[in-house]
């Protein structure tokens, strides 16, 4: 008995081992398909300015510059703002590579998270109007200081509130709640957007993933917002929370504790 008892012991633990190496490595292999996803979307994202620019110029050369001013000037003028769109894409992809080799690292001062979203919001006028987006922002508690990252943390409510206006379908209207309560300040950032399949919203935080529309509602974008948000909120010993229905919008909500 004690023979077959062991056996059984040892068969379990193998049987253990070979589970979590299995898990393992099919973790790493959809990690690998969603990168390999990533570089092709940008990939794709870098050759289409570099192409605008090249038809630009090469037509530049045909049509004889000194003869035709008001079309040469129109083609520098596209140009430019191609090569201005690259060179911030570079410069994103830069940073994305920075991020992944060293994580975050953080300068905590002491920031009053209320002022951080005033100025988020000022600061995304532009695009506000461009989704032609209705935006309320309301406080409750008194004060809402926190020994934080500033500029993380502002990177954090940016994302939040571009991911706002990306996923929607009818007229954005986002609301913004800064509550502070005896343990924490917790921010919502609510819209009216497609929402996120209730499968799919634990997923939304890790590296690469996208819920998959089909061609329903083609927006651009890497997968990386919501775990570099969920790293930055870790950061501060806080986390991240999401509510969420199809067709009703989204919700979330960031718990960061109180110095
Ligand atoms: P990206 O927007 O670049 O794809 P994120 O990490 O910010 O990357 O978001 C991951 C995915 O979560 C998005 O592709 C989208 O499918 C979903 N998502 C994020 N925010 C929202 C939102 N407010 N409403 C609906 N879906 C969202």
């Amino acid at each position: 008995l004690p023979q077959s008892l062991f056996s059984f012991f040892l068969l379990t633990l193998m049987g253990l081992a070979f589970g979590t190496i299995y898990q393992n490595l099919r973790r790493q292999h959809r990690l690998t398909e969603l990168k390999n996803d990533f570089i092709s979307n940008v990939t794709h994202e870098l050759k289409t300015p570099i192409a605008t620019v090249s038809v630009a110029i090469e037509a530049l050369q045909n049509f004889g510059v000194s003869q035709n001013p008001e079309q040469t000037k129109e083609y520098l003028e596209i140009s430019k703002s191609e090569l201005n769109r690259l060179a911030l894409l570079v410069d994103k992809v830069l940073k994305m590579a920075t991020f992944e080799q060293q994580g975050l690292s953080l300068s905590p001062e002491t920031v009053d998270w209320s002022e951080i979203i005033r100025l988020v919001l000022n600061s995304m006028r532009l695009q506000f109007e461009k989704y032609g987006a209705t935006v309320h922002f309301e406080k409750s508690g008194e004060t809402f200081m926190l020994s934080a990252d500033k500029i993380h943390l502002t990177n954090v409510v940016y994302n939040l509130l571009d991911n706002a206006l990306k996923y929607t379908e009818a007229q954005p209207h986002i609301s913004l709640l800064l509550k502070e309560t005896d343990a924490d300040i917790r921010l919502s950032v609510s819209d009216n957007g497609i929402g996120i399949p209730s499968e799919f919203q634990r997923k939304i935080f890790d590296k690469f993933f996208r819920v998959p529309t089909g061609d329903t509602h083609d927006v651009k974008g890497y997968g990386l917002g919501l775990s570099y948000v969920s790293s930055v909120v870790t950061q501060h010993r806080g986390r991240i929370e999401v509510e969420s229905e199809v067709g009703k919008g989204s919700s979330f909500t960031i718990i960061i504790p109180k110095p």
